[in-house]
């Protein structure tokens, strides 16, 4: 899709740190991360978010790269967050579905933060 970052990047028109990748599925380092590994993971295609005609097939490949992600990063046996921004509300800023492994640093428990807190 003409003007998505992460299109560029699967594309090689913008260069990335890729960590990954097999034919349907491509894992590079985030541009800013917010722990010691941040490694995006997303599908070579373009769907804007999960609700974006994701099929199973296309879902249980991203998800299944998670873990291959983490074992490169060698956060596998430390253990990592995994985050999915999906859409305004959960901060999505880049539209074409990823998947945020975050880990290499102990993290309190919990989850939200609000923007109105
Ligand atoms: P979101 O808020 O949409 O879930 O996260 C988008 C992520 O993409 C952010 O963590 C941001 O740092 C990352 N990002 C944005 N532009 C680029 C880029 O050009 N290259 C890489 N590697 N990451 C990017
Ligand atoms: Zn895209």
């Amino acid at each position: 899709m003409a003007d998505c970052i992460f299109c560029k990047i699967v594309a090689g028109e913008i260069p990335s740190t890729i960590v990954w990748e097999d034919d349907r599925v491509i894992a590079f380092d985030d541009i800013a991360p917010q722990a010691p590994v941040h490694t995006l993971v997303i599908p070579r295609e373009h769907h804007a978010d999960l609700s974006d005609r994701m099929g199973a097939d296309l879902l249980g490949a991203l998800f299944a790269a998670v873990p291959k992600v983490a074992e490169v990063k060698g956060v596998a046996d430390s253990g990592y967050r995994v985050i999915v921004n999906n859409g305004a509300d959960a901060g999505q800023l880049v539209g074409h579905v990823h998947v945020h492994v975050l880990g290499g640093r102990r993290m309190v428990p919990g989850m939200l933060r609000f923007e109105d807190e």
